[in-house]
């Protein structure tokens, strides 16, 4: 056993900021230090989410169709990916949607689209479903994911309710022209920033696994650190059939958690929430993943169909751990940011995830 990671631990836990050669040495811990890694970040883990977990839940408001070419996304320009496409659902729809995520335990209701942007008659569309939704559940958290924002929707957004915007970096800066050229890293910098500046919680993330080194995971983290996210969404690339990033496999269960404790001590309390990818990639590993990360999804993601609600739920009590504000939670935690992004899915040795072909966009019951 190494006492190093508990060591760096002790140091994050006493306000010493972990580094970008900590950050390096937890991702490169050997396997056989990896129960050692869980353990020191769980520490700080504890220290302040303690025994809780926030469950969130996506709508996707709008499937597929984007003009933009990200190519980790079944949603892109050209993808070929066999995935439902529907255009604004209704409000009624995604109030109907967002209901069986709160029914499910979800505390957090992430409404998302398609697309480069939203138009202005788009965030009205959105305004007036957030406010619906909030008559009915005044006490639940509206995350908007929209694309990027331009001139008065953020503050638009922040009016009618929502609390929070997400819009990750997903990579780092030197990475980022590889992965999509259709917009620039420094439009997703300057997204956040506006929904921070309108008083919107911002959540920001990643995707691992989209062919970056070890070093630009770390300078993906320390952006996200630096540009003050909130919530950290971190998801592993699904790669869809019928996408440029189709049989890109980089990734082991092993590696996913040294990320998720990567982020956990880079950004100790912070919002980690586990995200697309999970089933896929962590496998077996994802009650262990609850020890580092304080956040999932429950059920169903964009594109692509997650394990059992009932699954996540039970993965919860069985590692010991309480969905935030539910009856079992006792911590006194406030509700805070979280954030949104694309799906997972349960093939789990297949490289093409299994399409969603229930809940938004469906007549099928949603995995809630
Ligand atoms: S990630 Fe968003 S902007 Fe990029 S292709 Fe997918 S839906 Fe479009």
């Amino acid at each position: 056993m190494t006492r190093r990671f508990d060591d760096l631990a002790s140091a994050v836990l006493a306000g010493t900021p972990a580094s970008t050669d900590d950050a390096l040495e937890v991702l490169r811990a050997t396997d056989d230090e990896l129960l050692d890694v869980v353990a020191a970040a769980a520490r700080l883990r504890r220290r302040h989410f303690g025994n809780t977990v926030k469950v969130n839940y996506l709508v996707n408001l709008k499937s597929g169709l984007c003009p933009e070419n990200c190519s980790y996304c079944s949603q892109r320009l050209g993808s070929q990916a066999d995935i439902l496409k529907y255009t604004w659902l209704k409000t009624d729809e995604a109030i109907s949607q967002a209901n069986a995520g709160l029914r499910g335990g979800a505390t957090r209701v992430c409404m998302v689209s398609s697309g480069r942007g939203p138009t202005d008659r788009d965030v009205e569309r959105v305004a007036g479903m957030v406010g619906a939704l909030k008559q009915e559940h005044p006490q639940v958290e509206v995350c908007a994911c929209l694309g990027l924002l331009k001139d008065g929707q953020a503050e638009r957004l922040r009016e009618a309710g929502v609390d929070a915007y997400n819009h990750n970096l997903n990579t780092a800066e030197s990475h980022h022209g590889e992965i999509v050229t259709s917009h620039t890293y420094a439009d997703r910098v300057d997204t956040v920033n506006r929904a921070k500046d309108a008083g919107l919680s911002p959540c920001s993330g990643l995707i691992a696994g989209l062919g970056e080194s070890d070093e630009q995971l770390v300078e993906a983290l320390f952006a996200l650190e630096t540009l003050g996210s909130d919530s950290i969404p971190i998801n592993f690339l699904m790669p869809f059939d019928g996408t440029p990033l189709a049989g890109t496999w980089d990734l082991t269960p092993a590696r996913c958690l040294k990320i998720l404790a990567m982020a956990r001590f880079v950004c100790p309390d912070k919002e980690i929430r586990i995200a697309g990818g999970r089933e896929m990639h962590l496998r077996s590993l994802q009650g262990q993943a609850l020890h580092v990360a304080n956040s999932i999804f429950l059920g169903d993601y964009l594109t692509s169909e997650g394990q059992a609600a009932e699954t996540d739920l039970e993965m919860i009590r069985d590692n010991g751990f309480v969905v935030l504000g539910s009856d079992d939670d006792t911590s006194g935690l406030e509700l805070v940011g979280v954030g949104v992004q694309a799906g997972a899915g349960v093939g789990l040795h297949s490289h093409d995830p299994a399409k969603r072909r229930r809940g938004a966009g469906t007549d099928a019951s949603p995995n809630a």
